[in-house]
This record gives structure tokens, sequence and C-alpha cells, in this order.
């Protein structure tokens, strides 16, 4: 399947009459431009030529270009030039520094780095925008008349949204006509027309390597008169820079500019071609949100959200049938979020799940035909997979007839619990409306019961409106305020330790029962999903401890309905009831480990190993030391505990001997329609000798489930190979059960498909 690339925002291509040209230059314009000879003359002439037909294009001087090496450097000179200008005027006066938003990072790093290395301690300004991406210009207004400098970009990087440059000069007209003004340029050449002139803007940057030039050459527009001092020692660019001129890369940034003046006609269709590929997406997204909307935008980006995604998984699903698009956050972490979007208040679902498709100016109709074609496969495909839950692909789901699935929004779970065609919702948060819905639906599950381990304390809870949302077996008033069911009718009570319980019926001896454990809050409750029979508990599967029992630790006391002395009890109680291997499911786990057992935590968790022996002194000063801190101090002390998910990762290097070596279970843990469209994964699990039945394809939300399926199948020495696009979520998942005992869990990162020689296009039958 042939790549499609859609990232044109961050680089380009170089455009092949620009590669010839270049490697032409690299044999004849060879020398060195400052050497007096007359191949350093041609090396020099070329540059002039160069210069002489960028200011033309954009209606400037020569005089006012100076080349660098990227945009982010332009932009570093003008900042630079503009405040190292008052750090020798030893001007007393406290300026302001106004930058949008929206701007690119590199904006806003440059003003910090500058005004912190040259000591003026200027106060750094954001700028607000509204919906539409355009600065609100009544703050604008505000903040003009003590600002010494203003950037503002002609184009977004995201959003291809135009900023409106007109209005921003007549605010500047009105409260501060000597403010100098930045206007980074780099997304709009060759889209937009900039009259830098009319606007009296200052500084203007921009990249060749966003034309289809080669990387290294940027250019600094600086209006005549405005301050200009070299950041580093040199001869070249008029002293204003150093170091020998990129010369191939200056003239591809000339060829792409004569390009694009050639087919000035080529922007007239790209607005169409946005058009075909957003309704292609529609028939595969009928929920998509298009974050930047006609007119004020260049056609050449879409930038869209599917509230049933994140970018992560969006990237991923794209990426399985070779389409490169990007997000607007570093994809790294697990919960990231576009800053554009969310800087345009468009709500933090968009901002988590935008996505970015930019295309070239010089796109065709053929291009734009192919990957609409392509879409429409990525939905077929989707339609065969749209259910997240399958006990028939997933044997190790097969292994508790009641699995559990986990959701996870900024270290705050919520759970279902699955049985037979129903499920159990535990602490629905607000933030996984769209996870916890999907999942429901998707799967056809009817609930049984929405139940919460606590009362609101910290977070939003979406009990009621799942409630409204959603046909729940029992009724509304026929439950507590907690949602646990208080008609007879559904309940029965098991016997343990001589003690009675409530007991949830669900099918097959499927029970969930209740046990109050105050203290945490005091209205806490854990619930035990366990198989039970005649009133006796036979085993437990999972518990939910809510806020009381977290991995490694336990949850805060200092609320006002908190008391140490009870949650003593309460874990003492909780240890007598559940068995060692059960899975104990807190609803806060904010380093994902996903889970523990009980066994572990009688190790691992001083507190709990408190309880165990008695020492209920000792147990209480030590919670009480935890509620010192601050909430945020509070999780930054959890964090230090952190299994580095970084340990757990196998180099590619490396890999190749591990795997020959030891037989492995392999893992795979991206989503369930990515693992059953890669073909690659399955020829790589033949190659390296892993059999059907070992194996898996474990989402996140199985992970646990995964958990207890092996703690009861396999000895922990069993090596465990976890294995995702970067190898770094997959790392999460194998420090997570070096945790529970499995120390030869590790991870690597799907590039190694690579060093294998696998053929994507020589297909193989799929296991699933
Ligand atoms: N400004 C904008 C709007 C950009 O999109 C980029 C590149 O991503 C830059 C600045 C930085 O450009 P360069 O890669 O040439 O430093």
């Amino acid at each position: 399947m042939q790549e499609i690339y859609l990232d044109y925002n961050a680089s380009t291509p170089v455009h092949p009459e620009i590669i010839n040209d270049v490697l032409y230059s690299m044999h004849t314009v060879f020398a060195n431009p400052s050497s007096q000879h007359k191949s350093g003359k041609s090396a020099a002439l070329a540059i002039a030529n160069a210069r002489y037909n960028i200011a033309k294009y954009i209606s400037a001087d020569t005089n006012e270009i100076i080349f660098t090496s990227s945009a982010t450097e332009a932009i570093n000179l003008a900042i630079y030039s503009v405040l190292y200008q008052q750090k020798i005027l030893n001007n007393k006066k406290n300026y302001k520094l106004l930058y949008a938003a929206t701007e690119h990072k590199c904006v806003n790093n440059a003003l910090n780095h500058w005004n912190k290395i040259l000591q003026l301690d200027y106060e750094i300004v954001e700028l607000p925008v509204n919906e539409d991406g355009q600065v609100i210009l009544d703050v604008l207004q505000e903040e003009l008349p003590l600002a010494l400098m203003l950037c503002t970009m002609a184009v977004n990087n995201e959003t291809g949204i135009i900023t409106n440059l007109k209005a921003i000069k007549e605010a500047i007209n009105k409260y501060n006509q000597y403010i100098f003004w930045l206007v980074d340029s780099v997304q709009a050449l060759g889209k937009i027309d900039v009259n830098f002139k009319d606007l009296e803007i200052s500084y203007a940057s921009f990249s060749g390597h966003k034309i289809h030039a080669p990387k290294g050459c940027g250019v600094l527009y600086v209006a005549d008169k405005n301050p200009l001092f070299p950041m580093f020692c040199g001869e070249q660019e008029n002293k204003y820079r150093a170091g020998t001129e990129n010369v191939p890369a200056i003239i591809g940034f000339d060829k792409a500019l004569m390009l694009i003046e050639k087919n000035k006609h080529l922007p007239k269709n790209l607005f169409k071609y946005r058009n075909m590929i957003i309704n292609s997406l529609t028939k595969v997204f009928p929920n998509i949100q298009i974050n930047n909307s006609y007119p004020n935008i260049v056609p050449t980006v879409i930038n869209f959200s599917v509230p049933e995604f994140l970018s992560k998984e969006l990237i991923n699903i794209f990426g399985i049938f070779n389409i490169r698009v990007a997000a607007g956050s570093a994809c790294g972490a697990l919960n990231s979020k576009s800053y554009v979007i969310d800087a345009m208040n468009l709500g933090r679902q968009r901002a988590e799940g935008a996505i970015r498709m930019s295309f070239s100016i010089f796109s065709n109709y053929n291009n734009i035909r192919q990957l609409c074609k392509r879409i429409a496969l990525i939905g077929k495909k989707l339609n065969n997979y749209k259910k997240n839950y399958e006990t028939k692909r997933y044997q190790y789901l097969l292994h508790n007839q009641t699995p559990v699935i986990r959701f996870n929004y900024n270290g705050i779970n919520s759970w279902i619990v699955v049985n037979s065609e129903q499920c159990v919702v535990i602490d629905p948060i607000v933030e996984l409306k769209n996870k916890l819905l999907n999942f429901i639906n998707n799967n056809k599950l009817k609930i049984i019961a929405i139940m919460n381990t606590h009362g609101y304390v910290d977070y939003i809870n979406y009990t009621q409106d799942l409630r409204n949302k959603l046909d729940i077996v029992i009724d509304n008033d026929d439950v507590d305020i907690l949602g646990w069911p208080v008609n007879e009718k559904y309940l029965s009570n098991i016997n343990i330790e001589g003690m009675q319980y409530p007991a949830l019926l669900l099918a097959q001896d499927n029970v969930i029962i209740k046990v109050p454990t105050p203290g945490y809050t005091n209205d806490s409750v854990s619930f035990i999903v366990a198989k039970a029979r005649d009133g006796v508990l036979l085993e437990s599967q999972f518990v939910f401890t809510g806020g009381n029992i977290l991995i490694e630790d336990l949850g805060r006391n200092n609320f006002k309905i908190s008391n140490a002395n009870k949650l003593y009890r309460s874990i003492e109680n909780i240890l007598k009831l559940v068995d060692n291997n059960c899975i104990v499911c807190p609803t806060y786990d904010c380093e994902n480990l996903f889970a523990t057992t009980m066994k572990i935590e009688q190790k691992a968790n001083s507190l709990i190993t408190d309880v165990l022996l008695k020492q209920q002194d000792i147990f209480l000063s030590r919670t009480k030391q935890v509620d010192l801190f601050s909430e945020e101090k509070y999780f930054q002390e959890i964090s230090t505990k952190v299994y580095d998910p970084k340990n757990c990762i196998i180099s590619n290097v490396d890999a190749k001997d591990i795997i020959n070596k030891e037989s492995y279970l392999l893992i795979d843990t991206r989503e369930a329609v990515i693992h059953a469209n890669d073909v690659k994964i399955i020829q790589f699990s033949k190659i390296i000798g892993v059999n059907k039945n070992s194996f898996f394809n474990v989402p996140f939300i199985h992970v646990v489930n995964f958990m207890s399926y092996c703690i009861n199948s396999f000895d922990t020495n069993i090596h465990l190979l976890f294995i995702c696009n970067s190898g770094m979520t997959s790392a999460y998942v194998a420090s997570a059960f070096r945790r529970l005992g499995f120390l030869n869990s590790n991870s690597i990162s799907l590039e190694i498909l690579d060093k294998f020689n696998i053929d994507s296009e020589n297909s193989y039958e799929m296991y699933v």
C-alpha cells in the first residue's frame, strides 16, 4: 500500500525540479561565496539572484532580506534584535511582549529565552484568541499601549486559519504605532499574499522546507530601519549571520518561489479538493467536527476531531492504512492535546482528538481521489471492527466470565464490568463519557446499574447524565444515592467470614458484592466481583477499592468526610474478604500501572503492611503525612515512585538477539482495529516463532483482564514482549507487569519490523 503523506505543514518533499537545480548548483556553484575568485563570485551571484527574487516576491528591497538556517532562527533573530536594542539603550521602561496564543511554539520560546538571557524581565503576555482563531481585539487594544513587540502569525500551522492582519494593524495604528510587529509568515508563503509594506510589518519569517525546497534555508524580512543585531559573530549576510552560506538550499528556496509563481492557477482547485476529502471523512466518521472552517483559511489544511477517538488513536488508524497525518499535540504522551484548538476554546475533547491533514499546494485531482478511496477503505474496515470487546477474538477475556474494562483520563479510572450481554458501570467520569458510551453502544450492552465507590469528591461524576441517556435495567427509583440497588429482587446475601454482605446478582453465578469501607470518605464502599453459589463466596476476581486502596498508596484522608481510623478498619476487613490474587482496581491511577493485586500490595504498600502488622499508630501517623501535602505536591510525590517504563524498552538493535533466544508471549497493545488490519505484525509473529496461542492483542482497556489471565495461567518468569508503534505506550504495560512480578516483561517498537524486511504487500492469512 503506497504511502499517502499528509503532513506538508510540518515539512514537504523537495520538488523534483528543485532537486535538479539544487544538484546542479552543487556541481557548479560549490565555491565559498566570500572567495574573491571567479568561482566564489558565481556562488555570491547565485545568492544575490535569490535575494533579488525573494525580495521581489514579497515586494521588499534586497537589503531587507536576511538568509537564515530556518524560520526558527529568523524569529529568534527578530526577537533578539528588538530586545538587544533595549538592552544597549539601557531603557528602564517596563515593556510588555505580546504574542497570540496560537503562535508556533518557537515564538513563545524565543521571547522567554531572550528576555531572560538579556535580563530585561519584561512581562510576556499571551493574547487569547476566539473560536475562529482570531486574536481578541479588545484584549489586544488593552495591552498595546505598554507593549514593545507584538508577534502574530499570518497563517496558523495547525488550522490554516488566516489571521486578520488588517484588524490588528488598525489596532496598532490607534494604540501604539511604535510597536515592533513580527508576522511569522511560514505557512502563508505560496498560499496567500501578504502586503508587508502596506501593513508596515517590521519583521516576517519564512522557511524553505515548507514550500518544497530543501531544509536549511529560512528568511527574515526586516523592514528598513528596524533594529537588527547579530546573534553570532560572523562575516556573512552583511555581518548579521555567522557561517558560510548554504548556497544549494538558498537556490532551492529561490526555485520554489519560481514554481509557485508559475503554478499560480493551481490553488483555485484546492478548496474543491478539501470538500471532497471532508465528504469522504464524514462518511467514515459521521460525528466528525471540523475545527477550521471556510472562508478564513488556506485550503491546504483540514483540522478535525472525532468524539470517539483521541488523536493518537486516529493517527494509528490512518497509519495502518499508510496515511501520514499529524496531531497538534505531542503524541508520545498517553494524554495530550492540541494547544491551538485548546486556545480556540473548542473544548477539551476536540483538543485531545485534533488531527491535522495538510496538503501540498501542488496537489492534483488524482492524489485527492486516491486519498478519498483510501479513506473509504478505512470506513469499511472500521465497520468490521467496531466492537471493542469480543470474547471470540480475545481468549484471555474468557478466563473470567466478568471481564473488566478500564478507561482512564488523567489518572482517574472509570470501569465497566461485563457479564454476558449486560454490564455494570463503576465510577463514570464526565471526561470519559464518549469512551463509555461508545463501548456500551458498539457492543450492544445493556446496563444493569451505574454505581459509585463514593459520592462526588474531586471530579465530576457522570452517573446522572448516563442514566438520562441510556436505558438502565434497574430503575432510578430502585437505587440508593451511590447507585446500589435497594430493591431486594436484584440482591442476595453472601456469607463471608461469618458476616452477611449484599450482592447484586449477575449471570452464571457471578455477583458484585458491596462492602462498606469508610475512610477516604465516610460513604466509601468497595465492590467485589466474585463467583458465589448458594450464598457462599467461591472466588473473588476483582475488587474496586475507590479512593481507599490505590496502587502502592492510599487515597487522601484530608477531606472533611475522611477518617483514617475507619480507613484502617476498612482495609483490615477487605484484606480478610478477598483472595490474594484478586485484582485491585482503584479509582485513581496517575502512573498508568492499571491495577494491582492484594498479594503485591501486602508487600509493596507500606500502609497495607501496617494494617497487616496491626500497627495502627504507625498507620495513622503515615496517613497524616500524606495529608500534609498539597494536592499538587502529593501527585508529584507519587510520581517519584514510577516504575519507569523506559527501563522496559528494548532497543531495536538488541531486540533481534533477544527475540531469537527466548520463547515469548507477544502482545500487541494497539487498538483492535489497528491490530486486526496490520498484516505486518502477524508476519512478524510467525518469523520469530510465536504461535497463535502465544500472540495476543491487549488494547489498554483490556490490560486488567490480561493481568488476571497471566497471574492465573503462567509462572512469573514467563517472557512477555509488548509491542506498539513507538514501543513507549506498550512500555507502560510492560512496567505494570514487572510490578506484578513478571520481571521478564519488555517492550519493543514496531519499527523492529523493518529489520525483518517484512513486505506489507505480501498478505498472510490473519489469525483473527
Ligand atoms: N512557524 C510556523 C508557523 C511553522 O509552521 C514552523 C514550522 O513548523 C516554524 C515557524 C519553524 O520553521 P523552521 O522549521 O524553518 O524552523
